[in-house]
């Protein structure tokens, strides 16, 4: 345990006040920021980068994953974002057959930025959040790293969307981290890499020919695989590229890769390595090991796809994630806990402001565990509690690390799940303010219900 001592710092205070600071800019920050500036707040994104989109641009984690809910689309604004990309030719399938969830992060980064601005939301880059000031369980500012040096910023409200709860943290809300029963360890992360250069046809009937298929995939390529799940042809070739020392044994742990015609007709965005040995994510020397470890397998991986894989031979790697991928680290343990037993039994709420049938999907185990799948029609529900941190009265968690146990976590991740949790907690965090209340005292069923006023569509909560 790191020691902790007071020090006085200088401070600039910025003469900006704003009703709600968005922390955090991503896949759920900007939804809660954009949400609440549609209720008519004055709204600030403070972002450590420079870029919307956080896990969806900076860490290159495409395509969304279906939430497998049918029609239904519970995030209006998420709905909105989807229709610019396809509208401007942005999206495609991530192969054939499959609906148009590929996104580039170059191309979502652009576009998120545009909708927060027409929304009237101001962004500030470059500012790390650091700290906040509280008085009686109420958040009166947060302080910032900026070129300023230490500044502090006035406002009403507070939505957490670091994914790693850091507001909630250090303003001392209760929260977990990792699995309690295998050493808190944190589900494995990954350092996301793209490939240009590919002559994809080739690798499409490279592929078909080794698996023997008679209809290549192409104009889309996937290729998976991880060691656990047997022996197949693909898996064969990383053997004999371990036993001739081009890659490592765990560079197999876990391998995906997707072509896709919204990246450019000769790229593939990896979906690895993985950092076995970074058990705790919020460790930041762990995690500058698992980064390092990861460029290195991703480098290896390369080498073994030009060597193994027809197509890739005048490949090269033409960007690594600027963010680790991070699918799990702190989670608030907050005024409801979600549990498996809500994901097994399908639980609804009256507060439900997310609906989601994507199965529990845990990396890092000694296989992926995937408990329970679920027959068509069948879903849960996050109730709007599992946002709302204990101790703090005006701050609200949105993303991947809301209120859930390890594994409940874990189906709840995804992308479009977040863009939900976010959008609920820019509409709730409005109406806290407007009604003058705590963030527990805000009725989830209102702040469902404004959802689907805005355009937000639900399955029925039976
Ligand atoms: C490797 C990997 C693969 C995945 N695959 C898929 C997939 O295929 N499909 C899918 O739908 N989902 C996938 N997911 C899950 C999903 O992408 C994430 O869980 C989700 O995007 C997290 O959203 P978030 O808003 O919680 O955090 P993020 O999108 O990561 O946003 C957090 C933001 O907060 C900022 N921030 C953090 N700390 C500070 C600070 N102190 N000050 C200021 N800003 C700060 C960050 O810079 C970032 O912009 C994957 C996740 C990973 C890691």
């Amino acid at each position: 345990m790191n020691k902790q001592r007071q020090i006085t710092l200088p401070i600039t205070r910025y003469d900006r006040a704003y009703d709600i600071v968005v922390v955090g800019g991503g896949t759920a920050g900007v939804m809660a920021a954009i949400a609440a500036a549609e209720s008519g707040k004055d709204v600030l994104i403070a972002e450590r980068g420079y870029s919307l989109g956080g896990s969806a641009t900076v860490a290159q984690v495409t395509p969304f994953m279906s939430v497998r809910i049918g029609d239904a689309r519970n995030s209006y604004v998420s709905t909105r974002m989807q229709t610019f990309l396809e509208e401007r030719g942005y999206t495609a399938p991530a192969w054939s057959g499959q609906p148009k969830t590929m996104f580039s992060p170059v191309t979502m980064s652009v576009t998120l930025e545009e909708m927060a601005v027409a929304a009237g939301v101001e962004l500030l880059y470059g500012a790390a959040f650091v700290n906040t000031v509280i008085e009686e369980g109420h958040i009166r500012s947060v302080l910032l790293q900026t070129l300023d040096g230490l500044c502090e910023v006035e406002t009403a409200f507070v939505i957490d969307g670091t994914g790693d709860a850091q507001v909630a943290f250090v303003s001392g809300c209760p929260y977990e981290a990792g699995d309690p029963e295998d050493h808190d360890y944190n589900q494995n992360m990954s350092l996301r890499f793209a490939v240009g250069g590919i002559d994809l046809y080739a690798v499409n009937t490279f592929l078909a020919e080794l698996f023997g298929e008679e209809d290549p995939k192409n104009p889309h390529v996937y290729m998976a695989m991880e060691w656990k799940a047997g022996d197949n042809e693909l898996t064969m070739l990383f053997h004999d590229a371990v036993e001739k020392g081009i890659l490592e044994r765990s560079d197999g742990v876990y391998f995906q890769a997707f072509s896709s015609a919204a990246y450019g007709n000769d790229v593939m965005y990896f979906n690895c390595p993985e950092a076995p040995n970074c058990r705790h994510t919020t460790d930041m020397f762990e995690v500058t090991q698992g980064v390092v470890d990861c460029r290195a397998a991703a480098v290896r991986l390369h080498r073994f796809l030009q060597t193994y894989i027809r197509g890739f031979e005048n490949s090269t790697i033409i960007s690594f994630a600027q963010l680790p991928g991070v699918r799990e680290s702190r989670r608030i343990v907050g005024e409801y806990y979600l549990t498996v037993d809500d994901y097994n039994e399908c639980r609804k709420f009256k507060d439900g402001i997310a609906q989601s049938a994507y199965p529990i999907d845990v990396h890092g185990k000694s296989q992926l565990v995937h408990p329970r799948g679920f027959e068509p029609g069948e879903y849960f529900e996050i109730p709007y509690g599992a946002l709302v941190p204990k101790g703090i009265d005006n701050l609200l968690v949105a993303g991947r690390c809301i209120s859930a146990s390890f594994w409940a976590q874990s189906a709840i991740r995804i992308q479009l799940v977040c863009h939900a949790l976010g959008e609920a907690a820019g509409i709730a965090a409005s109406m806290a303010l407007d009604l003058s209340c705590a963030a527990n005292k805000v009725d989830g069923a209102a702040v469902r219900a404004e959802m689907i006023a805005r355009g937000g569509t639900f399955l029925p909560s039976v």
